[in-house]
């Protein structure tokens, strides 16, 4: 898949054991240099910095003479995440920094307060994904935490108590056209237990979003 001068260059900083790539990122990136799991990843990263595809990318700079563009790219990235995110967490491995960073690197972020929220959210119950922290702290969308949702014991319990009524518009339901809600949203502080929650048509659950 990957070859030429250009490419040649590339593999001297991201396909060797020991490259200076794995040196600087192995704790970030999956995956091994020698497998070209590095090269593939930088190249994702930076045909998506410049909006165009990966093959795009490769055909434009096949015939550069060295590959100095990308293994600074990659620098800024590495030292991005390290600057933003300074405490290391296992689980900081594997994840799509580039991308993160081609969208968030003109932002202003308070490394501490960061830290200090991701060890709020990793104690946290209702958070199943902590991997997706990080994605959570740049965006601010509850999507990738994957919020604990109500077990299905206390949704039938909900739902009798309710007689099968819904919260909001006061509708009957059969059961299996409800689901559980939060009552005061995980957001604001509410968490995923019985007492915060409400069984709601799945219309006014969706609008409730
Ligand atoms: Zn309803």
């Amino acid at each position: 898949m990957y070859s030429g001068t250009w490419t040649t260059e590339a593999k001297k900083y991201f396909s060797k054991t020991n490259c200076v790539a794995y040196n600087l990122a192995s704790d970030y990136l999956n995956g091994s240099p020698i497998r070209q799991d590095y090269l593939h990843t930088v190249l994702t990263w930076i045909s998506d910095a410049e909006g165009i595809a990966l093959e795009d990318y490769m055909a434009k700079h096949q015939h550069d003479t060295s590959a100095n563009d990308l293994w600074m790219y990659f620098q800024n990235v590495i030292n991005w995440v390290k600057t933003v995110f300074p405490n290391y967490r296992k689980y900081m491995k594997g994840l799509p920094w580039g991308i993160y960073y081609n969208r968030h690197k003109d932002e202003h972020y308070n490394s501490d307060e960061l830290e200090a929220r991701v060890a709020e959210l990793e104690m946290d119950d209702d958070v199943t994904n902590n991997k997706g922290i990080y994605a959570y702290l740049l965006t601010g969308e509850e999507k990738h935490l994957n919020i604990r949702t109500f077990n299905e014991k206390d949704k039938l319990r909900k739902y009798n108590e309710q007689e099968g009524v819904c919260a909001k518009c006061g509708n009957h339901f059969a059961y299996t056209d409800m689901d559980g809600d939060h009552i005061l949203p995980w957001s604001k502080g509410g968490k995923t237990e019985y007492d915060n929650l409400q069984m709601l048509c799945i219309s006014c659950n969706r609008s409730n979003l």
